[in-house]
C-alpha cells in the first residue's frame, strides 16, 4: 500500500540547487523533502570546478555585464558559511584554494594588456610579485603577469555532503522513472520498491537536466532548457602542484581553467575547462587530448608531461533555453501554479537562486502542513568525483 504524505514543498533533484533549497526551506520552518533519482551531486554538481566566480570571468572583456554583477558577493557570501558564520554551515566542506588566479603569458600579455590596467579588473584584483606568486608560476620561465581573484574554490562533492547529512531524513532516494502526477499527487516508488503518494503545495524542480521530463510528466511545456556541452580533460601522473587559474586568452572566455584535486590515491589530479572544452566538444577524445597537450606545452613549457595519464570527459550544462543558446547570466526561477522551476546556471549561484525560491514560497503565505514526522526512508548515496572513477583513465 502506498504512504501518503503531505509536505510545504517537495524539491525535485539533489545536486547543489536543491540541496541548498531543501536546507534553505527547513531552516524557515517548511515541511520539506527532496527526491533523488540517482546519487546526491550525480548531475552536473560533481562534476563541478568548485569556482566560486565572483563575475571576473565574465568582466574579462573590461565591462561590467549583468552576470559579473549578479556573483559578485557570492565569494563573500561562500566564505562566511565555510566559516560557519553564514546561512548554511559548510565548516565541513574542503576548500582547495582561497583564491583562483589569472595568469596571462609574455605573447599574450601585449593582447590583453588593455584589459589588465582596466578599472575594473584593478578593483578585483590583485597583481601579484614572484614571492607571492603560486608555486607553478615562480619558475623561472614564467614571464608573464599573474593577479589573485577573489574567488574561493571548493570541493563540490564536499559542499553536497556537508549540506546533504544533516538533512538526510528528508531526502529519499526514488526510481525515477515511477513519477507519475495526477490529481494533484505525485505518486512514486523508493528505491526500496515502496510506493509513496506526496501531496504539496509547492513543487520544486531543481532536476538540471531532468527538470524537461519532469515539467512534461507534470504537464508542462515551458520554460525551455537548453543544453550547452563540454568536453573536459583530466591529468594525473607526475603532477606536484596543485593549480587554480585561468589563462587569459584576449577573449570573453578563459583559452584554459585550470583547477585541482586529490584521487583517492592522494595522487594531484588537474582538471581543465575554459575555452579548451567549449571548442573540444568538436574534437574526439584523442583529438582533444593532443590539443590539451598542446596547449599546456605552449601555456606552462615548463611543466613536464611525461609521466601524465589523460582522461576527456563529456558533459553538459544545463539551463533555461536563450536565443542562440547563449549563456544565460544569471540563474533561472520561474513559478506557474504550484510548480517552481530552477536552474542556477552556476554552483556559486545556487545560495542566491535558493534564497528567491524562499521568498517565492514566503509571498505565497501557503498553508504549513502540521509536522507529523516523515517515514523512515532509503536515502541516496553520494556521487563519485569524475577523476575517481578509475574506467574513464583507460585511454
Ligand atoms: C564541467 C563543469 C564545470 C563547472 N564548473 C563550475 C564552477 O567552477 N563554478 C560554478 O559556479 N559552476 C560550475 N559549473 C556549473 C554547475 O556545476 C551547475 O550550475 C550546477 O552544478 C547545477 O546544479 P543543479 O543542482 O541545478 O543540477 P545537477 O547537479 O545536474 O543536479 C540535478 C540532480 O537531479 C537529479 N535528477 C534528475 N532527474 C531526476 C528525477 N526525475 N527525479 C529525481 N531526481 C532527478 C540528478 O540525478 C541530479 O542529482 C560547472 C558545470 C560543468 C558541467
Amino acid at each position: 500500500m502506498a504512504i501518503a504524505v503531505s509536505v510545504d514543498a517537495l524539491i525535485v533533484g539533489g545536486g547543489i540547487a536543491g540541496l541548498w533549497t531543501l536546507a534553505r526551506l527547513k531552516q524557515a520552518g517548511y515541511k520539506a523533502v527532496l527526491l533523488e533519482a540517482d546519487s546526491l551531486g550525480a548531475g552536473q554538481t560533481r562534476f563541478a570546478q568548485g569556482i566560486i566566480h565572483g563575475g571576473t570571468k565574465y568582466a574579462l572583456t573590461g565591462k561590467i555585464t549583468a552576470s559579473s554583477e549578479a556573483v559578485a558577493d557570492m565569494p563573500a557570501l561562500w566564505r562566511n558559511c565555510f566559516e560557519g558564520k553564514g546561512v548554511l554551515d559548510l565548516s565541513k566542506a574542503t576548500l582547495l584554494s582561497d583564491a583562483h588566479y589569472l595568469w596571462s603569458t609574455s605573447s599574450l600579455t601585449s593582447r590583453v594588456s588593455g584589459f589588465f590596467a582596466s578599472k575594473v579588473m584593478r578593483a578585483r584584483t590583485n597583481e601579484l610579485d614572484k614571492t607571492e606568486r603560486p608555486e607553478l608560476f615562480r619558475h623561472a620561465d614564467f614571464k608573464g603577469q599573474i593577479y589573485a581573484l577573489d574567488e574561493p574554490v571548493f570541493d563540490a562533492m564536499s559542499v553536497v555532503r556537508a549540506i546533504a547529512e544533516p538533512l538526510m531524513d528528508s531526502i529519499v532516494a526514488i526510481k525515477g522513472n515511477t513519477v507519475k502526477y495526477d490529481n494533484d499527487v505525485l505518486s512514486l516508488q523508493s528505491q526500496d520498491d515502496q510506493d509513496y503518494e506526496f501531496s504539496f503545495e509547492k513543487i520544486v524542480l531543481t532536476a538540471g537536466q531532468g527538470n524537461e521530463a519532469l515539467l512534461s510528466a507534470l504537464g508542462l511545456q515551458q520554460p525551455e532548457m537548453q543544453l550547452r556541452p563540454l568536453k573536459m580533460v583530466m591529468l594525473r601522473g607526475g603532477l606536484s602542484d596543485m593549480v587554480f587559474a585561468h589563462c587569459m586568452g584576449g577573449s570573453v572566455n578563459p583559452r584554459i581553467t585550470i583547477t585541482s584535486n586529490r584521487d583517492q590515491h592522494g595522487a594531484v589530479v588537474w582538471y581543465l575547462g575554459g575555452q579548451l572544452a567549449e571548442e573540444g566538444v568538436e574534437r574526439s577524445d584523442a583529438e582533444q587530448i593532443e590539443q590539451a597537450k598542446a596547449e599546456l606545452a605552449e601555456l606552462i613549457p615548463w611543466l613536464d608531461q611525461s609521466k601524465c595519464q589523460w582522461a576527456t570527459l563529456d558533459i553538459d550544462r544545463a539551463e533555461v533555453k536563450k536565443p542562440g543558446t547563449k549563456r544565460p547570466d544569471t540563474f533561472f526561477i520561474e513559478q506557474r501554479g504550484k510548480v517552481i522551476t530552477a536552474w542556477p546556471t552556476k554552483m556559486a549561484l545556487s545560495p542566491l537562486m535558493a534564497e528567491h525560491v524562499l521568498e517565492m514560497i514566503n509571498n505565497e503565505k501557503i498553508p504549513c502542513v502540521e509536522e507529523t514526522g516523515l517515514p523512515v526512508w532509503p536515502g541516496p548515496d553520494f556521487a563519485y568525483l569524475p577523476w575517481n572513477e578509475e574506467t574513464r583513465w583507460s585511454m
